[in-house]
């Protein structure tokens, strides 16, 4: 039974998903606060962290900084805050995914049930290879002309869901569903954010493709550059 801890420091909000995702099945803790939950999550060592960003001691980012420099658990931000910055900060410093509020509890199961699928050990993975890249999606390693390169998780997740296609295009929409579990409303910005930062990482640009182009109008392909 996934061991859930919840940072959140609205008492009200707290009490409903703890009390929703006890019903779910899910073993759930909680802490008001940041630093009481940076204590929890190390003593309790939880499957996944629900952690908000506005928080009365320490910001919800620092906390997930702090839990970084000595934890892999997976996090989920669930915040208020749905600006650009604060979205890419969170993600920046690692978070596996991010909620908006106000959110149903079942939209916040759903994204817990793919982040502990994703992060578990799933069936065995192979390498995945298209062109000089090579992902491999158990050890979540990513090289480029035998040189690694350094992803976010959730840059990594976008990358290996294209290479698993490799050579076909795929969809925003589908892309929002599969790798971020969004298929309502999310935004395609978040896949262009993504997709312009993994560009980078890979040392090409939207004008300047490489492994990644843009079919305008229907969606992203990676395939090896051509030799053109
Ligand atoms: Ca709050």
């Amino acid at each position: 039974m996934p061991h859930l801890l919840i940072i959140e420091d609205d008492d009200e909000i707290r009490a409903r998903l703890l009390k929703a995702l006890r019903d779910l099945g899910h073993v759930v803790d909680t802490a008001p606060a940041g630093l009481p939950g940076l204590e929890r999550a190390l003593a309790a060592r939880p499957d996944l962290v629900v952690l908000d960003l506005g928080l009365p001691d320490v910001d919800g980012s620092q906390v997930l900084a702090m839990l970084r420099a000595v934890s892999e658990v997976p996090v989920i931000i669930a915040s208020a805050r749905d600006d650009d910055p604060s979205l890419v900060r969170a993600l920046d410093s690692g978070a596996d995914d991010y909620l908006v509020k106000p959110f149903t509890t079942a939209q916040l199961d759903a994204r817990i049930r793919a982040v502990l699928r994703r992060s578990g050990a799933g069936p065995e993975q192979s390498l995945l290879v298209v062109g000089g890249l090579e992902i491999d999606p158990r050890g979540r390693r990513t090289t480029l002309e035998g040189r690694e390169i350094e992803l976010t998780p959730k840059e990594f997740d976008l990358l290996a869901y294209l290479a698993e296609r490799a050579g076909e295009v795929v969809t925003k929409k589908e892309l929002l569903t599969e790798v971020w579990q969004q298929p309502w409303g999310g935004s395609d910005k978040t896949v262009d954010v993504h997709l312009s930062w993994l560009r980078r990482k890979l040392g090409e640009s939207a004008t300047e493709p490489g492994y990644l182009t843009t079919v305008r109008g229907v969606g992203i392909r990676l395939s090896a550059p051509s030799a053109s």
